[in-house]
């Protein structure tokens, strides 16, 4: 009996949604059946989350819903543990807990990096990473809350150390994060008028002589001073070699204590993608693919006598985004290729890319290859000052933010997240930023289980109801 072919997307970020999406558009029902496999129900904007840091964007509004916005496909909650392209089916931990194999006729692998971490004693038990929302919910909250606790301590290193701010990496992430407490500092600082704006330490550690790679050096240099005129240090080819109990140690032999640490250093393979599938990886540990994003080489689009893995026989799978090494046409146009870099503007065009070519697979078409010459590049250095370059026009400054903000309110799928990013934006540049934290909703049983009395104070959610 005719079955419709099955189509399952490991990950549901900006490649995996788009390439959802535009399946959406393009196939009939008929066609072929659609599922994504996320743990978490949302597409994350990434590029907003140093905004939401500084609480110019509202947490709720970078998180873009998959079954608000994908509506013919079926949305599955749970992590890829394992694919196995020889039985054709994903082993999947779902978030009830349940271990389920979920079988496929074609499989899109969009399941993204991870951030990278390095050996460095103290960063893995007290820093923050930056790519998930709660991340920048909580580098936010513990920030303005650093602000209120200092306000009452007297001088001494207590407050000067809960006054200072490290960030470790200087690539976008590290760079508009930074850029963007930075700005919120200067605007808590004038509801705390028993802190000094000389009071506060901001430190941006970067391993290589500059930051921002995506830029030209002439600009990252820019960059290093207007935060440097802001009063942050910016300390290049230098890193950090301890942050054991909050004391961070450079290698330059500089130390300091320093309550809130974000490490931003850079992005690693998806470890689900890189260790655990018989599907053809390279040496960084992403998936090979053709030109035309299918896994495989221009040679082999079926996966065949690949070294990591037994002989798969079909084509039936793609990748594009952060987990795999798409050749980057524009630069190269055969074997051996550059690679498209790993960012929103490729992930997004890829994912569409992805979902045009799957179409015409199944209606015996013929595939055509990704290439995308970049746009520029923009980036936020706080509320009012950024940066635009593309190729030799370079805009700095309220000019060069404006075109961020147009960018990338544009480029936020949807018109419902559009209107709620932009409609923040403009009531606060009449009532000003919010500036509480709310890192009490970290234990939102707290008041209800102690009644609000002191001797049952304590961090410990479970050790409040057994007291109780
Ligand atoms: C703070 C920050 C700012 C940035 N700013 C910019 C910018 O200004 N411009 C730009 O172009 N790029 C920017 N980027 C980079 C950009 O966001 C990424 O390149 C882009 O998100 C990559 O898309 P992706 O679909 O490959 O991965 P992601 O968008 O990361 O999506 C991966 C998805 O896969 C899911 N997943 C992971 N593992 C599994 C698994 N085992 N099973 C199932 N699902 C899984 C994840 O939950 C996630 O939803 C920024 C990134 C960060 C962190």
């Amino acid at each position: 009996m005719f079955r419709t072919p099955h189509i399952l997307i490991v990950g549901g970020g900006y490649a995996g949604f788009y390439a959802a999406w535009h399946l959406e558009r393009r196939l009939k029902q008929s066609e072929a059946s659609v599922a994504i496999l996320d743990p978490r129900p949302y597409m994350t904007y990434q590029p907003f989350l140093p905004e939401v840091v500084a609480g110019s964007i509202e947490a709720r509004h970078v998180a873009v819903s998959l079954r608000r916005h994908l509506r013919r496909t079926t949305v599955l909650s749970g992590r890829a543990t394992s694919i196995d392209h020889v039985s054709k089916s994903v082993h999947a931990r779902m978030n009830d807990g349940r271990e389920v194999e979920l079988a496929y006729d074609t499989i899109v692998v969009t399941a993204g990096a991870v951030t990278r971490t390095l050996p460095v004693p103290g960063i893995a038990e007290s820093a923050f990473g930056l790519k998930h929302v709660e991340e920048a919910v909580a580098i936010r909250d513990a920030f303005l809350t650093a602000l209120d606790r200092a306000a009452d301590m007297p001088k001494g290193p207590a407050r000067t150390r809960a006054l200072t701010v490290t960030f470790i990496g200087g690539g976008f992430a590290g760079v508009e994060g930074f850029g963007e407490l930075l700005s919120l500092s200067r605007a808590a600082l004038k509801r705390y008028p028993e802190i000094s704006p000389d009071e506060l330490n901001f430190h941006l550690v970067e391993a290589s002589e500059r930051i921002l790679p995506e830029v030209s050096a002439k600009t990252g240099a820019w960059v290093v001073r207007s935060f440097e005129h802001r009063g942050a240090r910016v300390h290049l080819r230098t890193t950090v070699t301890s942050a054991l109990g909050g004391e961070v140690i450079l290698s330059s032999g500089e130390r300091f204590e320093s309550d809130l640490i974000v490490w931003t250093a850079g992005i690693a393979a998806n470890p689900t993608i890189s260790k655990h599938t018989d599907l053809p990886i390279n040496q960084r540990g992403l998936l090979i693919v053709r030109p035309d994003l299918r896994i495989g080489t221009d040679d082999h689009p079926v996966v065949d006598a690949w070294a990591t893995g037994p002989a798969c026989t079909t084509g039936d799978a793609w990748a594009a985004g952060d987990n795999a090494a798409v050749p980057d046409l524009t630069r190269t146009a055969s074997p051996p290729y550059a690679y498209t870099v790993p960012n929103a503007q490729h992930a997004v065009r890829q994912g569409k890319r992805l979902a045009r070519n799957i179409t015409k697979t199944l209606r015996g078409g013929v595939t055509r290859p990704y290439r995308h010459r970049s746009l520029g590049t923009v980036a936020t250095l706080g509320l009012g000052t950024g940066v635009f370059e593309a190729g030799p026009v370079v805009i700095k400054g309220f000019l060069g933010w404006l075109i961020h903000r147009g960018y990338q309110v544009l480029a936020i799928p949807t018109w419902e997240r559009k209107i709620r990013v932009a409609s923040v934006w403009v009531t606060a540049l009449f009532l000003g930023r919010d500036v509480v934290s709310l890192a009490s909703v970290q234990r939102p049983r707290h008041e209800f289980v102690s009644g609000g009395r002191l001797e049952l104070r304590t961090t410990s959610e479970e050790g409040l109801a057994d007291a109780a």
